[in-house]
Order: C-alpha cells, then sequence, then structure tokens
C-alpha cells in the first residue's frame, strides 16, 4: 500500500453508512487495482442490498429532521466539506489518481471542480423560491412551494470519481434530501474519502451515506426500495437505458447524464493555434475519457493540413506516465476493457483507410505493467469507421476535412447523442448560426472547457435527461406543491 493518511486507512476500508464505518455483512471486499502499475491499491468492502437497505432506512429518518433545517443551516455544513475538500485536496487527488489513473495534477484542477459544486449548491439551496398565482376568486390565494423530493441515490462512474458525487449530493442536501452513493466499482475510494469528509463536517448521521459493492445487488434494491424516490445517475447510455425501464415499475423520478460523441469544428477562419490547444484539451484531457471529449475533429479543407501540423506536434509533446506523477498530462486508461475498445476503434479506422499521424499504439518498456496508449491522431477518418460513431474513451483524436458550414451541420448532428459540440471561428454570425443548428446541451464556441458549477450541464437525445449545476440543478432533488388557500373575506 501506498497512500497512508488521516484521512482514510486503505488498509481497513469501510463503508459510510448512517454515520457509522462498516464491513460487509459477509466481510467481503473486491480489489481496486491501480491501472499505472496493476497493483492492488486496496481492498473495497463488497457491499449488497442489506447494506444499501441499512443506508436507506438511515436517510428515511434522517430526512425527517435534515429537511427541517433551514437552508442556511444546511450551508454551513455543505461549506464545511468545501473547506475540507480544499484542505485535503493533495490527498484526494493522489487517491483518485491511484484508483482510476487521472493524472495527479489533473486530479486536484478536479477537486477543486467537485468542491465548486458544493459552494455553489449552498448558496443555491436559499434561493428555492415558491410562485404566487393570481386567484380566480375574491377568497382564495393560489401559491406554490417547493420542497425537497425525499431520500434520492446517485450512481456515478470512475471517470470523475468526486465531481460526480458532488453534483449530485450537493444540490441533494442542500434542497433538504437525504443521499444514498453507490461509486463504481473502479473508483469507490475516492467516495470513502468524501464519506469521511462529510463524518469530519458534522453531518448528521444518515443524511449522506456510501454503499461500495457491484452494481446488480446495490442498485437492484435502491430501485426497488419504495424509500427512494429520485435516482441520479452518471454512466453509459446502455445501461442508462436499462435503468429507465427499471424506474417505471414505481416511477421513480430519474435523471440521466450519459455517453456522448462531442464533434469539435474548426472552420477556415478559426484562430488555429487557439483551435489546436482547445482540442488538445478537449481529447487528452483524463487520458480521452470524458463524456465531454472530442470524438471528432472537423476541420476546413484549406486547413486541415496546417491544424494537424500544430495539433500533431501538441500531442507528440504531450507527457505520458504513471499518474502519480505531478508532470504527467496523459495517464493510463482506467481498465483492461477500455484499453481494448481503443486498440478496436484505432485498427478498424486503419483496416478502413485511415492513417496515422503519430501513436497508435500500445506503451511497452517501463509503463508494460500499466494500461498505456500513446496519443494518437488519425488522419483519412470517414464515417464507415466504429470511431465516428462509438464513444472511444481513449486517447485517440481522428481528423476530418470538410467543406462547407451545411455539409459540417449535417455531420456533426448524425449521431444519436446530444452531449457537448465545440466550434471555432471568428465570425459572429456564423457563430450565431452553428450554435443554434448544433444539436447538443452543451456548446463551447471557441472553448473547449465549458462546464462550471454555476452553468447547466446535460445532454440531449441519447445523451440523458435532466440537468446538473447552474440554478437548475437543485430543481431535480425539488417537488413542487400547489396550494389553493380559501379564506373568509370581510
Ligand atoms: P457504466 O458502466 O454505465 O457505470 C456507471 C455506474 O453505473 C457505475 O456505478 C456502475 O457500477 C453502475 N452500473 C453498471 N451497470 C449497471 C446496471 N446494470 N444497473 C445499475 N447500475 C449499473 O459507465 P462507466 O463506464 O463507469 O462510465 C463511463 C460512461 O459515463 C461513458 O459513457 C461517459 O460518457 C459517461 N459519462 C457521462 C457524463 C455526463 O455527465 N453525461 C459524465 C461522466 C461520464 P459498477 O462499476 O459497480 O458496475
Amino acid at each position: 500500500m501506498i497512500i497512508t493518511s488521516d484521512l482514510i486507512d486503505l488498509n481497513e476500508l469501510k463503508m459510510y453508512i448512517n454515520g457509522e464505518w462498516k464491513e460487509a455483512q459477509n466481510s467481503e471486499t473486491f480489489s481496486v487495482i491501480n491501472p499505472s502499475t496493476g497493483e492492488v491499491v486496496a481492498q473495497v468492502p463488497n457491499g449488497g442490498r442489506h447494506e444499501t437497505q441499512q443506508a436507506i432506512t438511515a436517510a428515511e429518518l434522517a430526512f425527517k429532521s435534515w429537511s427541517k433545517l433551514t437552508a442556511g443551516e444546511r450551508a454551513k455544513y455543505l461549506k464545511k466539506i468545501y473547506h475540507l475538500m480544499h484542505e485535503y485536496k493533495d490527498e484526494l487527488a493522489r487517491i483518485m489518481s491511484m484508483e482510476m489513473g487521472k493524472p495527479f495534477t489533473e486530479a486536484k484542477g478536479e477537486v477543486d471542480f467537485a468542491a465548486s459544486y458544493l459552494e455553489w449548491f449552498a448558496e443555491e439551496g436559499r434561493r428555492v423560491y415558491g410562485e404566487t398565482i393570481p386567484s380566480s376568486a375574491t377568497n382564495k390565494r393560489l401559491m406554490v412551494i417547493r420542497q425537497p423530493i425525499g431520500v434520492v441515490a446517485s450512481i456515478t462512474p470512475w471517470n470523475f470519481p468526486l465531481a460526480m458525487m458532488t453534483r449530485k449530493v450537493g444540490p441533494a442536501i442542500a434542497a433538504g434530501c437525504t443521499a444514498i452513493v453507490k461509486p463504481a466499482s473502479q473508483s469507490p475510494i475516492s467516495a470513502l474519502a468524501f464519506g469521511k469528509l462529510v463524518e469530519m463536517a458534522g453531518v448528521p448521521a444518515g443524511v449522506v451515506s456510501v454503499v461500495t459493492g457491484q452494481s446488480g445487488p446495490i442498485t437492484n434494491e435502491i430501485f426497488e426500495n419504495p424509500v427512494v424516490k429520485k435516482i441520479s445517475f452518471t454512466g453509459s447510455t446502455e445501461v442508462g437505458k436499462l435503468l429507465v425501464t427499471k424506474s417505471a415499475l414505481q416511477l421513480k423520478k430519474l435523471s440521466l447524464e450519459l455517453g456522448g460523441h462531442a464533434p469539435f469544428i474548426v472552420f477556415e477562419d478559426a484562430d488555429l493555434e487557439a483551435a489546436a490547444v482547445g482540442a488538445l484539451t478537449s481529447k487528452f484531457r483524463n487520458t480521452g475519457q470524458t463524456c465531454v471529449c472530442a470524438n471528432r475533429i472537423y476541420v476546413h479543407s484549406s486547413v486541415v493540413d496546417k491544424f494537424s501540423e500544430i495539433f500533431v506536434e501538441k500531442v507528440k509533446s504531450l507527457k505520458v506516465g504513471n499518474s502519480i506523477n505531478p508532470s504527467v498530462q496523459v495517464g493510463p486508461l482506467a481498465s483492461k476493457n477500455s484499453l481494448s475498445k481503443v486498440e478496436e476503434h484505432v485498427q478498424d479506422a486503419l483496416s478502413k483507410g485511415a492513417h496515422l499521424l503519430c501513436g497508435g499504439q500500445r506503451i511497452e518498456g517501463e509503463l508494460a505493467d500499466g494500461l498505456f496508449y500513446e496519443p494518437t491522431v488519425l488522419a483519412g477518418v470517414n464515417t464507415d469507421m466504429i470511431i465516428t460513431r462509438e464513444e472511444t474513451f481513449g486517447p485517440v483524436a481522428p481528423i476530418i476535412p470538410f467543406d462547407t458550414e451545411e455539409e459540417v451541420i449535417g455531420l456533426a448532428n448524425s449521431t444519436e447523442f446530444g452531449l457537448a459540440a465545440y466550434f471555432y471561428t471568428k465570425d459572429i454570425s456564423r457563430s450565431v448560426r452553428v450554435s443554434e443548428a448544433l444539436q447538443f446541451g452543451i456548446i463551447g464556441m471557441n472553448d473547449a472547457v465549458p462546464t462550471v458549477a454555476q452553468a447547466p450541464f446535460g445532454g440531449i437525445k441519447e445523451s440523458g435527461m435532466g440537468r446538473e449545476g447552474g440554478h437548475q440543478g437543485i430543481d431535480e432533488y425539488l417537488e413542487e406543491k400547489f396550494i389553493s388557500l380559501g379564506f373568509e373575506t370581510n
């Protein structure tokens, strides 16, 4: 074991349920593997239905008093966790980096990003305004109040182990709900460390519980237990669709943040240097494993050679290595399956006529024990290739030339996904036309990193439903109630 700290003991990890640290009922554990080295980072409790039931029961009880606090009182707890996240930033980043391979410096950025949702929603909790409606009778007053929905569950992915949790749990507990978190099996330690911070902040028992383990038994209990009123899921579109059918049995409210296939368009009038930096950032952050990563880089044919030259030079200069090293920019893929998918997409493209401008191979040598793949740029890509349709989720950038604005909008929109899209241009009229024509929930116009806590994040089409962040993010955890008040007039 490499990490030991005041924050969490990796030799004795337990789940955080009802304010207590618990083993799985059957004492079972599962291993978390460091994708940079292939070493076991820790054994994590393999919780199931029993532990999930305990967490739900505790959340139901805690809801009675937590929902009665003022928003200001709840905000104090959120801000305490926010400050603790900053205090333990290096520790949290180290854990994240070791369990799922995010480069350490980038992981520190995720801690800031994750904490920003707690700060934002601590304040938004104070702005859960209602409404009054003009009455149609003199002896009636009509109003709408908004109340916390109850016990909620968050199912989170491994690629943003902290941020996907705080942007669900933050608004939930700010609104007065109580929450259960089921983190991905590849990144449960960050969630347990978050549980530790919740405890240190003095949040009452049962308000937030973290249950680790395989998805089946935990999520079955979440969907079947009538106490859980709302589920927020971030993960693949495939699993998201399954959850829609599961939620139907009790008509549970559901928000879904799913997969993407972001187009990144470089028009002929773009600042090519800025566009290349943007494409680099968008494509290679988290080793290409984000839902908003550029998946298809469309470049106007008059500038494609120049752009490719600038871009490839930057890609070649990326430092790849063990993610714990602070100077590393590209880490390993998170799992063997992820690595195989990257290899498959590149092989498919090459077999159908694409050629490599750089990269294209698994990295061996000193890094052979990890799941490393060279940062790769493909040219000569066409729509027959899998890479133009499916999320690669890896460090591979396909470049596709285009000739007209109309053509590229058609190409960009020809996907079932609708999460994020980017384009670079200096033409203001084109900016308006293209941003309105792209069928995506998030548009980065001359901006490769648009996500912030104060703006709504989410997709259209098969990229999901609901929004996280922004003032909209708290709505997901509130019910509207209409009250018609009759009274005696004088
Ligand atoms: P995933 O396989 O769908 O897993 C996500 C979560 O769902 C994990 O906690 C997982 O638990 C659980 N899960 C898996 N199968 C399940 C099932 N049958 N029933 C209930 N829960 C189940 O996704 P991933 O590979 O971790 O994450 C990558 C995907 O997330 C990509 O498609 C990416 O685009 C998307 N993503 C979207 C956003 C967004 O905001 N739109 C943000 C980040 C990532 P186990 O780990 O225990 O299986």
